[in-house]
């Protein structure tokens, strides 16, 4: 077994050089080793980062022409594209999912940065000429100043990409705040912002736990933060980072359901039920936790998806299997405590993990994709986001009854429903109270020229991430009223301008 490795904070384009008070652990999930040491920032190191970002914002970048912004951002694009397998390798040992999914989610990130990349035409402003007599006015949008994005785990590259190449690209400096579990990849991606030419200290990266990100809540110059979590941790950074003056877009925890109706492809539907629930490990904010089946081809439906899960295999994601560990072996733990839970609030478990073979060297957090039938609200496994290889079937009688329950639910990240009827599909989108919907598509996750967002618990705040809406959190709007004087604009006038 190596030693562990330290892994540290990048401030102003370089490796931190102190020495951290306190520090954690990151492991490699496929072994259950320790592979590095996590340096974790103090407030104080939070407080100079922020120092460092703002002058590089208020000296250089804040005022950086849109044509020098725009040639990093193509350069970065260029640097990402070339380096995403090792970034990939980089998920693959300290997420643990499979090293294609990993190269999947770089992929579904380096497309924000060519979103980004268009930049000069996201801002354009609009200009009215001759508002008033010989009075033009026009609209530009602005940088913030400093903004922090603090991501999870689940996404290590993907979700820090979802916003700090909109966030560049619109003229601010970024402090990322990734997750202490596994940090490597956004270090990874900072240290390509540097060689894309990007002036030190517009992207900075710090590790560290709630101090670091209190900190940053709070801090006067923070100016945005953008958070990706579960639900509870979501509303708190929404409610104190707004009652401390930022704007804030918190998105949270989900729990996400995939209606099947009758005259839907069974196998489509199988096919789509086994990808969207145990990719990553369940591990994924818009996995399809919740199967809800009507009655008539439940029976059926039940069987196909058996079938499949008889097929997959769990191991190292680096050995070719279909699915890796879960995260941590705390989290494994949690994970399997809702299999005893199902099974006593009397959910049938057709299929149980923990009965799998793995194909891994020595202890790794793995639990092999479980399958329980006929789950019904009010049961934990239903009702909690498990975050994990477990697929619930929730058996309905009707459309009406799937949609009902659906929207019943306090979460609202994405769904998906998987029929041959057009008409019910179009009534679907428009009745369900989600915010990211998919027909026959299980894992509907916008293109990045489109907005990523859920609704109710699922996301707190007014804004989504990436697409127009990004482009409109980085930046805030001013307008101007011009007039450039001539003789005939003379004289006194105390009442409220009126346009003429
Ligand atoms: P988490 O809430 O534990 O951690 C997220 C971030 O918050 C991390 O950077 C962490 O260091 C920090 N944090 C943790 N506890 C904190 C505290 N008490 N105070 C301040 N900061 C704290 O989430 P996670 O386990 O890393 O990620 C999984 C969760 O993220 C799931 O609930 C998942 O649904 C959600 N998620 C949501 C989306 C979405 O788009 N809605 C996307 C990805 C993940």
């Amino acid at each position: 077994m190596s030693s562990p490795t330290r892994i540290t904070h990048v401030i102003a384009g370089a490796p931190w050089s102190g020495t951290a008070e306190r520090t954690s652990e990151v492991f490699n999930p496929a072994t259950g080793e320790v592979s590095g040491t996590l340096d974790l920032a103090s407030a104080d190191l939070v407080f100079e980062v922020v120092a460092t970002a703002k002058q590089a914002w208020r000296d250089d970048w804040g005022h950086a022409s849109l044509a020098r912004r725009t040639q990093v951002l193509f350069r970065f694009r260029e640097l990402l594209n070339r380096d995403k397998e090792r970034i990939a390798a980089l998920i693959t040992a300290e997420h643990g999912k499979v090293l294609s999914d990993a190269l999947g989610e770089v992929t579904r990130g380096l497309e924000v940065a060519e979103f980004a990349c268009g930049i000069p035409h996201l801002l354009k402003g609009g200009f009215t000429e001759n508002a008033s007599t010989s009075v033009d006015v026009y609209s530009i949008r602005q940088s913030l100043g400093v903004v922090a994005v603090i991501s999870p785990f689940n996404f290590p590259a993907m979700v820090p990409l979802w916003f700090v190449p909109v966030a560049i690209a619109c003229g601010n400096a970024v402090v990322l705040k990734p997750s202490e579990k596994d940090p490597s990849a956004a270090i990874a991606i900072a240290e390509l912002w540097r060689e894309a030419g990007l002036p030190d200290g517009v992207m900075n990266v710090v590790n560290g736990d709630k101090e670091a990100v209190d900190a940053l809540l709070t801090h006067p110059d923070v100016k945005a933060v953008s958070f990706v979590g579960s639900t509870a941790i979501a509303r708190y950074v929404y409610e104190t980072g707004t009652a401390h003056g930022k704007r804030v877009q918190a998105l949270g925890g989900a729990k996400n359901h995939m209606l099947v109706l009758p005259d839907a492809d069974l196998d489509l539907a199988a096919d789509a039920a086994i990808n969207a629930g145990f990719g990553s490990a369940g591990e994924r904010c818009m996995a399809i936790s919740a199967l809800v089946a009507v009655d008539v081809i439940a029976d059926e439906l039940v069987e196909k998806i058996k079938d499949r899960m008889g097929k997959l295999r769990t191991g190292d994601g680096t050995r070719g299997a279909d699915m890796g560990p879960l995260v941590t072996a705390q989290h494994r733990d949690r994970v399997t405590a809702y299999l005893d839970a199902g099974v006593e609030a009397g959910a049938e478990l057709v299929v149980d993990g923990r009965d799998a073979e793995y194909d891994a060297d020595g202890d790794g957090f793995f639990l092999a994709p479980t399958l329980f039938d006929r789950v019904e609200p009010g049961m934990s496994v239903y009702d909690d986001e498990i975050f994990g290889p477990v697929l619930s079937v929730v058996r309905v009688a009707s459309y009406d009854e799937g949609l009902e329950l659906i929207n019943a639910n306090p979460y609202g990240n994405g769904t998906a429903i998987f029929t041959n009827d057009g008409g019910a599909a179009r009534r679907f989108q428009h009745e369900v109270e989600v915010g990211m919907v998919g027909v026959n598509v299980p894992i509907p996750v916008p293109v990045s020229y489109y907005s990523f967002g859920g609704w109710k618990n699922s996301l707190f705040g007014d804004s989504h991430a990436h697409g127009t809406e990004g482009v409109h959190f980085f930046t805030r709007g001013k307008v101007v009223t011009a007039r450039w004087l001539d003789p005939s604009h003379g004289g006194v006038n105390l009442g409220f301008p009126q346009n003429d």
